[in-house]
């Protein structure tokens, strides 16, 4: 009934359209809706394949190279259910080696304070992210939130050891222990859910007595965005959380803890660029940026508005404050 009303003509916006996509020999269903991009679309295929979004290469008949831009929304190719797509990609299966062995590039960048960033995807809506988003535990009235990047920020996930916990950055549980005390925490990592759960599993996160984890988000939870001078990326839009959360986060107290700035480039007045913890066995012993982050949020943890605060500025924060007070 619902699909006898469609007609040639209009194109599909809101309406779900669902396609068939091989891979390795196999047959998958996914559901996507007309105004979702094709970044989106290999974010569905990799919930069901495991093979990450970059990955991937979707081949379909009579389209050619639309398929390559991620930024194209599905409404505006002829897809039709009768036809099959192909997924050409491989699982990273072992994270570690594959990431060890890729070179490493940091390819973060600055965005202009004023430039527009337009939202490619435009579902930014509870009923997808409730699909993304994975509650452990429940939130805590009063308590503001803390939400943490895992590569880089708390683990080296380029180097190896026999050991995870030998990767972790110093003053972790510490860190968690303390700012709990003020803060929910929740964890949103680029990568999938199985590596989030695998590696805050081996490092112990998870299980602490100490604290406890409010929820795990994965790239699924990102959007992709697009500036005129960056093109198209994928970002952490913490209105996700907070249209999730809305009686207990807002963009008022909510901080977010990144090695890459682009990633808060929808609400910049709520991230802080974390210095990112690399080559964990020669920094594991110097490396105190946790510890000097644990006093900055506990200072912080009073104002009703963090938002107001320059992030960039975090580590003066005391002493300012210390300046101000004796001018006045
Ligand atoms: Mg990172």
């Amino acid at each position: 009934m619902a699909g006898a009303s469609s007609s040639l003509t209009s194109p599909v916006t809101e309406e779900e359209i669902t396609l068939t996509v091989k891979w390795s020999g196999k047959e998958y269903t996914v559901r996507v809706c007309g105004d979702d991009s094709v970044a989106e679309l290999k974010r569905r295929i990799c919930q069901l394949t495991n093979v990450l979004p970059k990955r991937q290469k979707l081949l379909y008949p009579k389209i050619g190279s639309k398929l390559a831009d991620d930024s194209t929304l599905l409404s505006t190719l002829p897809l039709k259910s009768s036809l099959k797509m192909t997924m050409i990609g491989t699982v990273e299966d072992d994270i570690i080696v594959d990431q060890v062995d890729a070179p490493e590039i940091v390819d973060d960048f600055e965005i202009g304070q004023d430039e527009v960033v337009d939202i490619k995807d435009k579902e930014v809506n509870k009923q997808k992210l409730k699909r993304r988003i994975e509650l452990r535990n429940p939130c805590r009235e009063g308590k503001k939130l803390l939400v943490l990047d895992i590569d880089y920020t708390l683990f080296d996930h380029r180097s190896t050891a026999e050991n995870p916990l030998e990767l972790m950055r110093p003053y972790l549980h510490e860190f968690l222990s303390a700012v709990y005390a003020e803060y929910d925490i929740i964890i949103w990592s680029a990568t999938s859910m199985k590596w989030v759960e695998l590696k805050m599993g081996q490092l112990g996160v998870l299980t602490n007595p100490s604290y406890k984890i409010t929820a795990l988000l994965d790239h699924l939870a990102m959007i992709t965005v697009q500036s005129d001078s960056r093109g198209i990326f994928d970002c952490k839009p913490l209105g996700l959380i907070w249209a999730h959360f809305p009686e207990f986060y807002s963009s008022k107290n909510t901080i977010m803890f990144d090695d890459l700035r682009r990633n808060f480039v929808m609400n910049p007045q709520n991230g802080l660029t974390i210095k990112p913890f690399r080559k964990a066995h020669a920094n594991r012993d110097s490396d105190r940026e946790l510890v000097k982050l644990t006093q900055y949020l506990l200072a912080i943890a009073d104002l009703d508005d963090i938002s107001i605060l320059d992030h960039k500025k975090w580590e003066f924060y005391d002493e300012a404050n210390v300046k101000r007070r004796r001018h006045t």
